[in-house]
């Protein structure tokens, strides 16, 4: 039987992450992968020639040592991915359908809270209070510092303290307080069910440096799969663990896959939705409570999507993040009975092809299972029609309010395709069809590091914080639970050359 020091299942962004830095700790690791590909959210595919991104468009924290840089650089792959800047003046665009009112808003922190200020007279206590308060949080935070970081659990007073609180207490205006809360929608949880706390946990670092990156996701994935070759980890596609057997003392001695392989392994660590991990274990090893935490976790949002080119020579053309909201409240945007209109994200960008550059449009409303419950139990290519009349209703939508925001693309909007959550979970086996996996609540107590069974671990997007930086940061984490203490802090001393 072949054995393993680890073997690692799920290779999105956080198990490219945990290989790589067990790898590079002089391990044996395996990448369990479901899918035909490595990569998960960070895929692209490609339509008529251009590629498009799936899940991930855009990342705070990268610029000025944010703690994305670190990782990367310890990954030592920070060379291989290279930022796009947004627009200094115009990167990031808030519309209010409702009034119809525009907000240009500058990149970087201190920018942005300059702005507000002009923008907002009479509100200049409220945003220095919440943007100190950001700064506090995202400053006292220990897992945002690789030389801190430990699975312990360490809350802070604003752990219990929701954003919405926060924003009634301190701000007046309504689109003030929907411009401080569309950072929700890169978590997708309401502003009254997270903690002030994560909520500056993911979007501080959004304030501080928005980028888009040169090919997206596939830079990732690209920079991930040739030192993970170079460090002689093995990958194997279409492939899950099928059953865990010889189990004494907690520990699973023999693993078979769905190839019908045996392997042994010191750790096997799950970078998959915690529903997904435990459906896959012995239930006769798991307490009656663990299972029932589990089960209780609800879904994040997901999202509709469309993606396609804009076709004119329009020679200013920079990436850009436009919120269009309809009302002012994120809650009811973000809940998934909401059947009015939903908030819309338009993210442009551009490709450079064949010395060719082309503009791309990607356009993202909050969709949840809710919306497609009658088509849960279809897959790709076998769907029926009133989904695609579903679909082609919630294109037609979109488009309409794309154009009343820019009415210029109404002649150089090509759409190329669209997604709705199932499409997005069919190809990236996302678990119950979430974007960021599970909802992040205040006080909830996530499944992370260590399971029942001993020498199985858990991390990814639902262990500390939703999106890549936080998929990452939960294997630095659990890197350091499996290497040890003082290896792990040598390695990231050495690599970060502190
Ligand atoms: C539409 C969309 C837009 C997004 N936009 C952004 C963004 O702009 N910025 C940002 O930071 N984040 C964004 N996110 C979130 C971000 O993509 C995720 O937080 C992150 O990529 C999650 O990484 P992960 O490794 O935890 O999980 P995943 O990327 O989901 O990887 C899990 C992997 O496990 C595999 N798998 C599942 N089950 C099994 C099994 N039983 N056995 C073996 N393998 C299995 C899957 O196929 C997958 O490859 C977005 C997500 C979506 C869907």
């Amino acid at each position: 039987m072949k054995h393993y020091d680890s073997i690692v299942v799920g290779s999105g962004i956080s198990g490219l992450t945990l290989a790589n830095l067990l790898a590079l700790n002089g391990q044996k690791v395996l990448i369990i992968e479901k899918s035909n590909r490595i990569g998960g959210s960070m895929s692209r595919f490609v339509k008529e020639g251009i590629p498009f991104d799936t899940g991930f468009h855009f990342t705070g924290a990268f610029l000025q040592n944010g703690i994305l840089h670190d990782m990367l650089s310890v990954l030592g792959i920070e060379n291989k991915i290279e930022p796009v800047i947004l627009s200094d003046e115009e990167g990031q665009v808030y519309v209010f359908e409702n009034d119809n009112k525009k907000y240009y808003m500058p990149n970087g922190v201190l920018h942005f809270i300059k702005k507000l200020k002009e923008t907002f007279p009479g509100e200049e206590e409220g945003i220095d209070y919440f943007f100190n308060l950001g700064k506090k949080i995202y400053e006292e935070t220990i897992s945002l510092d690789l030389l801190r970081i430990t699975e312990a659990p360490h809350a802070l007073d604003e752990d219990y303290i929701s954003l919405q609180e926060v924003l009634d207490e301190r701000i007046k205006s309504g689109h003030l307080k929907g411009i401080l809360s569309t950072l929700c929608m890169c978590y997708g949880v309401k502003p009254s069910e997270v903690s002030v706390a994560n909520h500056f946990r993911v979007a501080y670092g959004m304030y501080d440096s928005v980028v888009r990156i040169k090919k997206g996701g596939g830079a990732f994935a690209g920079a991930f799969k040739d030192t993970l070759l170079n460090l002689g980890v093995d990958i194997k596609t279409k492939c899950t663990i099928d059953e865990f057997l010889d189990i004494e003392d907690n520990i699973v001695k023999k693993f078979v896959l769905s190839t019908g392989e045996e392997l042994s392994c010191n750790q096997c660590i799950f970078t998959i939705h915690p529903k997904a991990i435990i459906e896959s274990l012995p239930k006769e090893n798991l307490t009656k409570a663990f299972l029932a935490r589990v089960s209780d976790f609800e879904p994040a949002s997901g999202f509709f999507s469309m993606f396609g080119t804009i076709e004119n020579d329009d020679k200013d053309f920079t990436p850009s993040i436009v919120s269009i909201l309809p009302s002012d409240d994120v809650n009811t945007l973000l809940e998934p009975s909401n059947d009015g209109c939903s908030a819309l994200v338009l993210m442009t960008s551009y490709e450079d092809i064949d010395n060719k550059r082309v503009r791309i449009l990607t356009a993202m409303e909050p969709s949840f299972g809710e919306d497609v419950s009658q088509w849960l139990d279809s897959s790709v290519g076998n769907r029926p029609k009133a989904y695609y009349e579903y679909k082609e209703k919630k294109e037609q939508q979109i488009k309409e309010r794309i154009f009343q925001y820019n009415p210029a693309y109404r002649d150089s909007f090509k759409v190329l395709c669209a997604a709705s959550i199932l499409t997005y979970r069919d190809y990236l086996n996302s678990y119950e069809c979430t974007a960021y996996g599970i909802k992040q609540k205040m006080g909830q107590f996530n499944v992370f590091g260590k399971l029942p069974l001993r020498n199985l671990y858990a991390c990814g997007q639902s262990s500390v914080l939703p999106g890549v930086v936080g998929a990452m940061m939960s294997s630095f984490i659990v890197a350091r639970s499996i290497v040890g203490r003082d290896d792990y802090t040598n390695f990231i001393k050495t690599r970060l050359r502190r």
